[in-house]
């Protein structure tokens, strides 16, 4: 499979976002409570950490399987060639992001409740 321009850009997106996301959530003291999983540069979905469970995200043939446990987040299982991201350790802390590149999807994580942005 050619890398294609659009590929690269993607991926320059996504590193954009993740660079973005950590300068704004540099106060990792905070357990996190929610998964935001990213897919080719989209807000694809949020997980909430806070209750034990397992999604399967599949587009186009490429899976991952992302499991929330005791707070953290971890990708438990895909078929990206290598397997990086599965190797990748649980994350449970606000701006501690998990990559996988050859599917362009990323979960990161953050302390704010979906619905609620009193300031801490
Ligand atoms: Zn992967």
């Amino acid at each position: 499979m050619k890398r294609s321009a659009r590929d690269i850009i993607l991926l320059i997106s996504m590193l954009a976002i993740a660079a973005g996301w950590y300068a704004l959530s540099r106060d990792t003291s905070a357990n996190a409570v929610g998964a935001i999983v990213w897919i080719d540069g989209f807000r694809s979905a949020r997980l909430s950490l806070e209750q034990a469970d397992e999604f399967t995200f599949e587009r186009g043939g490429d899976i991952n399987v992302v499991r929330i446990e005791n707070g953290t987040a971890r990708i438990v299982s895909a078929n990206c060639p290598g397997g990086d991201c599965t190797r990748q350790r649980a994350i449970s802390r606000a701006g501690e992001l998990i990559v996988c590149v050859p599917h362009k999807l990323m979960i990161t994580l953050e302390s704010v409740p979906a619905f609620d942005t009193v300031a801490r």
